[in-house]
């Protein structure tokens, strides 16, 4: 029987969609998690506890229990556990992408850097460390510009500024976010903040596979809200693209060059690009596939889920068909509209009445604190839906979202 070992981080949203789709394949799957399980005691064999943070520990843990039996794969669930999973395939000889390739999609001055030395379309930037004076480097940037840390996602910290007392307010907010505890854990790079040229234009979000170095596009989402900041949440994605086709392939050329700049060669990828009438840029490539629960709107083939995909791919069992399965769909991540404790959700009911709509699913419980961006970075759930055209995808998102009401409380003062 194949064995697989599933790396999953402490806060992700799709450890269940891959381990569901581990249970159909009928693998023998050990899961990794940070911390000790209850679980891990009764389960010694199928869970394991590994220090994400150190790779090289954690790929001579695993090297020594694949001695004793060999694993056929490993998959990171998410971001977090992506240079993890390349260190211990490599310490288990593998196919798979490199630790160097897999870091620098995890720092956004080093995609940068790879970038823009291969001469694939992307921003101009500077690299700025808090200990530089804001109102000095103020004076030496292109505007309109992007503040962001080097090291957080989920739009957490991007911020457009158009002039530069915007910019020192930008950088004052960001540094009080490095400065959490939280985010000052994560250590080295966290006393960073690059600064690039803002590229105008519509932004899309390019699902795909690579298979032996060449890309296979699983998906090209449109992100149909105008997203011109001074904040950039993430809202509603569509698929397939109303792009024009030769738009769609420049879009698939760009990201192809972009994953071989950065050496990535294997596995998912998850890209964000903008277009304009300078053609595609790229904005983000990651070595993972899509966030959140978004990966739910798509099946592939005869029914695949795209975790499934993911893990025949790594197992190196038979996929059969990449075509995504017809009709569009979409997803809408509901953004939190302001800071405060969540006390109820309001509307579900006629939400999920409006036709079209396949499934809500709110996923953060009542009482708990709500974060707007650009200190948050989570959501209060999913929309998901199916149509006859993209735009009646669309259209039934934002009635949707139009329907919910979400009761949140301000939070009580300390
Ligand atoms: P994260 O990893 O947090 O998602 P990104 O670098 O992808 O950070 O930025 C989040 C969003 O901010 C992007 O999807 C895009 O909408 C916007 N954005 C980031 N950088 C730029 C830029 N240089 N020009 C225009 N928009 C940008
Ligand atoms: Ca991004």
């Amino acid at each position: 029987m194949l064995r697989l070992l599933l790396l999953v981080p402490t806060t992700t949203y799709r450890t269940q969609d891959f381990v569901e789709a581990a249970r159909g394949l009928d693998v023998d799957m050990v899961v990794a998690s940070e911390r000790p399980n209850v679980l891990s005691e009764r389960l010694p064999d199928n869970l394991l506890t590994l220090d994400f943070a150190d790779p090289e520990k954690a790929a001579r843990e695993v090297a020594a229990l694949a001695r004793i039996k060999p694993f056929n794969a490993v998959v990171p669930v998410d971001d977090r556990t992506t240079v993890v999973a390349a260190a211990i395939a490599a310490a288990l000889g593998l196919p798979g992408n490199s630790v160097a390739a897999v870091a620098a999609t995890r720092n956004k001055h080093r995609m940068r850097e790879a970038l823009s030395k291969a001469g694939v379309p992307s921003p101009p930037y500077l690299l700025f460390t808090l200990a530089d004076d804001p109102a000095l480097a103020a004076p030496r940037v292109p505007y309109p510009c992007v503040l962001k840390p080097t090291l957080l996602a989920a739009s957490r910290g991007v911020i457009r500024a158009d002039n530069e007392r915007e910019f020192v307010a930008a950088w004052r907010r960001i540094e009080a976010i490095l400065k959490t505890d939280e985010v000052a854990a994560l250590g080295a790079g966290t006393d960073q903040i690059l600064v690039e040229g803002f590229i105008p234009g519509r932004e899309v979000a390019l699902e795909g596979l690579l298979v032996k170095g060449v890309l296979r596009v699983l998906a090209l989402f449109d992100k149909p809200d105008p997203l011109d900041g001074p904040f950039f949440e993430e809202t509603i994605y569509v698929t397939p693209s109303r792009l024009p086709a030769d738009t769609e392939t420049a879009i698939a050329d760009v990201t192809a060059w972009a994953a071989r700049a950065l050496g990535l060669s294997d596995g998912p990828i998850h890209a964000e690009l903008r277009v304009n009438e300078g053609g595609a840029w790229v904005i983000e490539i990651a070595a993972r596939s899509i966030g959140g629960l978004c990966s739910r709107t798509l099946r592939f083939g005869t029914g695949l889920t795209l975790e499934e995909l993911i893990l025949r791919h790594a197992l190196g069992i038979e996929i059969g068909s990449l075509e995504r399965a017809p009709g569009p769909t979409g997803v809408m991540m509901i953004p939190i509209p302001r800071g405060g404790i969540l006390e109820e959700v309001r509307g579900l009911p006629a939400a999920k009445a409006v036709p079209g709509i396949e499934e809500i699913t709110i996923t953060i419980h009542p009482g708990q604190e709500v974060v707007p961006l650009p200190e948050g970075s989570r959501y209060l759930g999913f929309i998901f839906a199916r149509g006859e055209t993209p735009e009646a995808v669309e259209a039934a998102l934002r009635e949707a979202h139009r329907r919910l009401d979400f009761g949140i409380a301000p939070r009580e003062r300390a």
